[in-house]
């Protein structure tokens, strides 16, 4: 090795976490004909060094050896390749067992233990896979089979013995309808369970999963939920101890769509109201913090329209601000000023709102999960 090689030898011995039984015998650049140049280092056993017998840890002889290779991380940008021969220990009791290497996390893996953190730290930042492929310039198969055996691994571990409050909601597997629902520990903030479908059975599948890792369904004080009739009696079943609460999430979605049903409806009314409304969807959409100077302008200004629209978007601020009280006494206080032109039968848990019963010409109009519209104000 020139001196070149010798300084980078140096630096996977430690990068790689090499002990005084490996090191590294070669450095070298390639240039494939399909790609850029690439960095490939080859690791070897120290001479002399026994090898342990993974399963028993006894240090024997070397059976035979076989030639493998790791995907490690890029240095100076240049993908970068790890070599080794590695050895099988001859152990008297188990017989040829490949040793373990001190640079991968498990058993044949494609890729070493700082590659994979790398793409674990990617995958867990929310990229998409097909973005993380593209930038480490590996199949994207390769990197779903190394996060399914992380994410298994971790899940082998789990132990759910202590969740008392969970979060269930649905989402789409992919575009194109075909659902999955997720069960959430809320205070651990950690995923517990998956299971295909948002249907009335989901919410007990998800509390087998719960209960196969340590779990106890009977333990589970409280479901935030979304207002899907198919969550609301599955929870009600598979957890009828829990209180359910709808989330913040959902309520305040649906709070927004009724208020921009209403500007809709009302700009429709007359000329006058046309005029006035024109333009202004995310005037009262927006909080207030996040108006723009003109837009928190327009908003005031129209404040002395008697507009069906400004009352619904105060309505709204004032179900907001409940979520942000600090006390449950604030809570219900906010609540009673929120609610005392809407007449929907509300409870309160910690944080959130509740709809127990929703009567459906009432103000909001929910019903089934449904927002209608704000009504003509009856004050
Ligand atoms: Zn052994």
């Amino acid at each position: 090795m020139d001196a070149q090689a010798g300084m980078l030898a140096r630096l996977f011995e430690r990068s790689m976490g090499l002990g005084p039984e490996w090191r590294v015998e070669d450095v070298w650049f390639e240039s494939p004909e399909s790609g850029d140049e690439e960095l490939h280092i080859r690791v070897g056993r120290a001479p002399g060094a026994a090898v342990a017998c993974p399963e028993c840890g006894a240090r024997c002889g070397v059976y035979d050896a076989r030639e493998r290779t790791w995907r490690h991380l890029d240095i100076w940008q240049l993908r970068t390749v790890v070599h080794c021969r590695v050895p099988r220990a001859d152990c008297p009791e188990h017989g040829p067992r490949t040793a373990r290497v001190p640079w991968e996390v498990r058993p044949n893996s494609h890729f070493t233990a700082l590659f994979e953190a790398q793409v674990l730290v990617m995958a867990m930042s929310g990229m998409a896979v097909s973005a993380i492929s593209a930038q480490v310039r590996e199949s994207d198969s390769r990197v779903w089979a190394m996060l399914g055996r992380a994410v298994s691994e971790a899940r082998e571990g789990a132990d759910y013995s202590g969740v008392t409050g969970v979060g269930i909601d649905d989402t789409a597997r992919a575009r194109g309808q075909r659902y999955i629902s997720v069960m959430a520990d809320v205070d651990g903030r950690r995923v517990v369970a998956v299971t295909e479908g948002r249907d009335r059975g989901a919410p007990g599948r998800l509390c087998d999963q719960l209960e196969a890792r340590g779990g106890d369904r009977s333990a589970v004080a409280e479901v935030t939920r979304d207002m899907a009739s198919s969550y609301s009696l599955g929870c009600a079943e598979a957890m009828p101890g829990a209180a359910q609460t709808v989330d913040r999430f959902h309520v305040t979605q649906l709070l927004t769509r009724a208020l921009d049903r209403t500007r809709r409806a009302e700009a429709k009314s007359c000329e006058e109201k046309r005029r006035l409304l024109r333009g202004t969807k995310y005037v009262w959409l927006k909080r207030p913090e996040n108006l723009t100077e003109r837009q928190a302008a327009k908003r005031a200004s129209l404040a002395s329209e008697h507009l069906l629209t400004a009352r619904a978007c105060a309505m709204v601020e004032a179900v907001r601000a409940v979520y942000s009280c600090e006390t449950r006494e604030e809570e219900a206080a906010g609540l009673d000023r929120a609610l005392s032109c809407v007449f929907c039968q509300v409870s309160l848990s910690e944080k959130s709102v509740t709809f127990f019963r929703v009567s459906p010409r009432k103000f909001f109009g929910f019903r089934h999960g449904h927002a209608a519209s704000f009504p003509t104000c009856p004050a």
